[in-house]
């Protein structure tokens, strides 16, 4: 009893210092630092990976908060809420990891898949069940074609940047059902990209992209006929300045940015209502649409 009696102060002063600390360590809860792991990771093409983003807080401890995650180039690297890392493309790039205002970063590099640096095969263009991008009559001058580097290598490698003022008319290649479209994005704007996707029904699916504002003619969900005017181009998302439309053909309509993961390569595509094409138009040619009727 005695030596409960001694001790009784020392609980109360030990529950004093025991309060100090609590609210001593419930200001140092307060992140300040976000860490990213791994770093510095070299991914092949197709690959995924789970990153996590601790954030420490003054005692060096988690605090349990989440980050938000940020790629500096999606064509390159796809990252979701969760932090799953979607090796999309070519290239060298940086992701992000914020947590109020603190961020850490750090470089992904994705080599090409083995295999995937063929260019080919194309069917025959005669053939073809697409048309070129706009109405008959018309003609534009072909910038970037299939695997010319810039924004059409890897997973971009087949497609087209056909040249044309902002507002010209884009015709649908080929009939199918409108999936996807934005048109929300401001002409100039790089990080924002206005497109349509147009699923053909056997597999593939085509994309139309940096469309004007407001330059979707078409719905998600609308049936859409070949030579139909479907959309207005523009000046939206990586465009390099130059106004033009990027048209590609993918086996899915699951691309960057849009609902799913972006694993859906660009496969090759030519077309019958032009002049010769065997593995597609080149770049520096004007390419008209002609009436195959
Ligand atoms: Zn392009």
């Amino acid at each position: 009893m005695k030596s409960f009696t001694r001790l009784a102060p020392c609980i109360v002063v030990c529950a004093l210092l025991l309060g100090a600390c609590d609210s001593n360590s419930s200001d140092s809860n307060a992140p300040v630092r976000v860490l990213i792991s791994p770093r510095n990771v070299t991914l092949v093409q197709g690959e995924r990976l789970q990153m996590t983003a601790r954030i420490i807080d003054g005692d060096g401890r988690d605090t349990g908060g989440t980050a938000s995650w940020s790629s500096s180039n999606t064509t390159v690297v796809e990252i979701n809420a969760e932090g799953m890392l979607t090796a999309v493309g070519p290239g060298v790039i940086s992701i992000q990891a914020r947590a109020e205002s603190l961020t850490d970063a750090t470089t992904i590099t994705v080599r090409e898949a083995p295999g995937a640096s063929s260019c080919g095969p194309f069917d025959s263009w005669e053939l073809s069940p697409f048309h070129v991008p706009y109405p008959e009559g018309t003609s534009y001058t072909l910038n970037q074609g299939n695997c010319s580097g810039f924004g059409h290598s890897g997973f971009w490698k087949h497609g087209y940047d056909f040249i044309m003022p902002i507002g010209t008319s884009i015709a649908a290649a080929r009939s199918g059902s409108v999936l996807f479209t934005n048109e929300t994005c401001t002409d100039g704007n790089s990080a924002c990209t206005n497109l349509i996707t147009v699923d053909h029904g056997d597999g593939t699916v085509a994309l139309y992209s940096h469309l004007t504002t407001d330059g979707a003619l078409v719905s998600a969900g609308d049936t859409v006929e070949q030579g139909q005017v479907i959309a207005l181009s523009g000046n939206t998302g990586l465009t390099g300045g130059l106004p033009h439309l990027h048209f590609s053909v993918h086996p899915c309509g699951q691309l960057p940015g849009l609902p799913g993961s972006g694993n859906c390569p660009s496969i090759p595509a030519n077309f019958s209502n032009t002049n010769p094409n065997p593995e597609g138009p080149q770049r520096g040619l004007s390419w008209p649409a002609i009436s195959d009727g």
